[in-house]
């Protein structure tokens, strides 16, 4: 189908006044997703979020519980349930990284507040603008226009969206919205082809990730670690910025008297204080261990748990780390040290 792009923001409305809307916005130079009242909040001008949505899922910080003493004893009183929500413009690798993420709350751990937001979420996925220098989802078998994940996918075609309805969920946003959905010509699709294998010309990194997994175990004690933990300055920027991250803390917030609020908040394994027991001990107690965990968790641990690749090459750690470390090289390396 075809959604012309005068169209968009009437779409968009709808869902802003009638249910949720989550969608990119640019504040301060960042663009992140949020709810938004209003289509006129909502960006498209953007390559690559600065912040994936997975925050729409896991946020930041996200209150579990309030808590209260009360004359029967404590009392807990959860937040409402979730809103229905279109959540729109997430870019494919993005899509990649929330299903990577299902495997971990929705899979045997059975969380409810990511699967109350995640069951209640419609994925309206936009295919990429352009492919910039530290994109390489193609070596993990997709690419800048793959809607897979997703419930819609959008390609801009310059005044139109070429739109594929590709769930149950796609699908019951096409009939809610008929009359806003034109049918694609044969041009249209010769059109989403040609720009899906220009996007495909547009890769800056070869990354072959072929025998990666097999070798980290051994390279464990590898004294690489070291070498390469020199340069990390535990900022944590890598991880609260990826997809797939999803390391969190939960902490207790009085407020008054007997009662307060139980949160869960972001966390990183990239602080020294991530694994610190009570006692003292710190299983990974230098930026050696912590660093070999990071990369030890995005090509083998994820997906020796779940069987999803714990990367999905969406290239911003490659991009924002301050220390250059670059997981391409880290790939690359692997296969060469011994
Ligand atoms: S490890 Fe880096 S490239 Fe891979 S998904 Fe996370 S932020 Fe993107
Ligand atoms: S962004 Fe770079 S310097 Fe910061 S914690 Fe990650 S690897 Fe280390």
């Amino acid at each position: 189908m075809v959604l012309l792009k005068e169209q968009l923001k009437v779409f968009l409305d709808r869902y802003a006044q009638r249910d949720a809307l989550v969608a990119p916005v640019s504040e301060e130079g960042a663009v992140a997703y949020r709810r938004v009242k209003s289509a006129e909040e909502v960006t498209v001008d953007f390559d690559l979020p600065t912040l994936p949505p997975k925050a729409h899922f896991l946020p930041q910080t996200e209150e579990l519980y309030r808590y209260a003493y009360g004359e029967g004893g404590m009392e807990l009183k959860t937040p409402p349930p979730a809103a229905q929500t279109l959540l729109f413009g997430a870019r494919p690798c993005d899509v990649r990284g929330i299903t990577a993420l299902d495997s971990v709350f929705a899979g045997r751990f059975g969380d409810a507040y990511w699967s109350d937001k995640r069951e209640k979420t419609t994925i309206a996925g936009l295919s990429c603008r352009r492919v910039l220098p530290g994109c390489f989802c193609r070596a993990y078998g997709y690419g800048p226009t793959s809607g897979e994940g997703a419930d819609l996918m959008l390609t801009d075609l310059g005044d139109r969206y070429v739109v594929e309805f590709l769930t149950a969920k796609g699908e019951a946003v096409l009939n809610a919205h008929r009359d806003l959905f034109g049918p694609a010509g044969a041009g249209d699709l010769e059109e989403k082809e040609n720009r899906t294998a220009n996007l495909a010309r547009q890769f800056y990194r070869e990354v072959d990730l072929r025998g990666v997994r097999e070798k980290m175990d051994g390279l464990f004690a590898s004294p690489y670690w070291e070498r390469l933990a020199r340069k990390c300055i535990g900022c944590g920027i890598c991880t609260y910025l990826c997809p797939t991250c999803h390391c969190f803390d939960i902490v207790d917030e009085p407020a008054g008297p007997g009662g307060g609020r139980r949160l869960r908040c972001w966390d990183s394994c990239m602080f020294a204080d991530f694994t610190l027991h009570t006692s003292g001990h710190n299983p990974r107690p230098g930026k050696k261990e912590r660093v070999r965990n990071r990369f030890m968790h995005k090509l083998k641990y994820h997906h020796d748990r779940y069987g999803l690749d714990g990367c999905v090459g969406c290239g911003r750690c490659v991009a924002m780390c301050p220390a250059n470390i670059d997981i391409t090289r880290v790939i690359a390396d692997v296969k060469e040290v011994g």
